[in-house]
């Protein structure tokens, strides 16, 4: 990079600090229709690929306030991308908009989405000064499915320099950790008959899952760290004086890297098939979604995007047990792909957390509110940081 003058140093400061005050101002002066927004959401929780509603509003405020919004992008009905700017350099902040079956929005994505749209919206009017181009990307299904791979799939991260996003979580922690995760839908088949009269001419699936979800408990001691697997059985027949002839299960694979899921899928797959010898069943082992990567955290978005949290004085409140895994997410596969940024901001709930129904309380409560407006601000400020400097994000080889 070319060596500046002292002059030019000092116009760069004195328009990053103009910038700066500007993205701030901007958050402040939005603050009531995000968080009308995010309540909004919050009051209409819409499921993975359904989130017709929710993406329409993000993308009502975003236009409205001076993005060109494509909706229905990339062939996917309730993504959107609201972009600024055709030249420069290109960031794009991503709001999910998903919620859980019974819980609604116990992952807090209205506080996601809010805070990325206001994000963009603070960007806005420095963006052009700055020669770059900001999308606000509407990433639909995050919690099942993986909007973000179709995404990236259709080519919505093509050409695209930087990816951010913030997530809430009991604690803060801007560089967290997120795991590879494949999802299995498991089926086991046997043969039905009467329990009493013939049992020896029934085959019990429901017993081939059984024994396949104990074999994987066994499993579990000698499962490397992060390695995980969860299961629920999802179907167990339909009455007990009828051998049930069909049963089935759902599966989560998790492990830090994609080696670790790899090898992960040949035992649990082992376990399964064991338990359809043992008890005479055949199993039927179908991958469902996309797998998620693991999240990469670039270094120097991470410490910017802390910088930042201290900068408008939210000093960080880290889980006093040390960095935690918080789960996982599509994010993971945009952040294989271009420096990335998923920071997990506190709603600060301990001891609830996320997925239950306490911690959506926190998600549309005062924490919550706070988190959201805290986001958009660190978000523009880390993306200015980029902006200004775009070494921030290179990495050692
Ligand atoms: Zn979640
Ligand atoms: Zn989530």
């Amino acid at each position: 990079m070319a060596r500046r003058s002292p002059c030019q140093e000092v116009s760069t400061l004195a328009r990053m600090t103009d910038h700066g005050a500007l993205v701030l101002h901007r958050v402040d002066e939005l603050a009531p229709r995000l968080l009308e927004l995010s309540h909004a959401l919050f009051a209409d929780p819409e499921l993975a690929y359904q989130e017709v509603r929710s993406a329409a509003r993000c993308a009502d405020l975003l236009e409205d306030g001076g993005f060109d919004v494509e909706r229905e992008a990339y062939g996917l009905p309730t993504a959107f991308a609201a972009r600024s700017g055709d030249s420069g350099r290109h960031v794009v902040i991503c709001a999910e908009y998903d919620a859980l079956p019974g819980v609604g929005h116990a992952c807090g994505h209205n506080v996601i989405a809010a805070s990325a749209v206001g994000a963009g919206l603070a960007l806005l009017p420095v963006a052009a000064d700055a020669g770059v181009r900001v999308t606000v990307l509407g990433t639909p299904a995050e919690e099942a499915g993986g909007g973000k791979v179709d995404l990236i799939l259709a080519g919505a991260f093509d050409g695209v320099d930087v990816a951010m996003m913030m997530h809430p979580t009991p604690y803060d922690e801007p560089g967290s950790v997120g795991l590879a995760i494949e999802e299995w839908s498991v089926v086991a088949h046997g043969k039905a008959s009467h329990a009493s009269a013939e049992p020896q001419l029934g085959r019990n699936a429901l017993d081939g899952i059984v024994a396949g979800y104990t074999a994987i408990a066994m499993l579990r001691q000698h499962l490397a760290p992060w390695q995980q697997v969860h299961g629920v059985i999802t179907h167990g027949g339909d009455a007990p004086n009828v051998v049930p002839e069909r049963a089935a299960a759902a599966y989560y694979l998790r492990a830090a890297d994609l080696a670790g899921l790899d090898d992960l899928r040949a035992r649990i797959r082992a376990c399964l098939e064991g338990a359809a010898t043992a008890t005479g069943t055949t199993v039927e082992i179908t991958p469902v979604g996309h797998v998620y990567e693991p999240v990469r955290q670039n270094p120097g978005l991470v410490a910017a995007f802390a910088r930042a949290c201290e900068s408008i004085g939210r000093p960080l409140t880290l889980d006093p047990k040390g960095p935690q895994i918080s789960g996982s997410t599509d994010f993971g596969n945009v952040s294989q792909l271009v420096p990335a940024l998923h920071a997990d901001l506190a709603v600060h709930s301990w001891p609830a957390v996320n997925h239950q129904p306490e911690f959506a309380a926190h998600c549309v409560g005062p924490h919550g509110d706070r988190t959201l407006l805290d986001g958009a601000k660190a978000m523009a400020l880390t993306a200015l940081a980029y902006i200004e400097n775009p070494q921030l994000v290179a990495e050692p080889d």
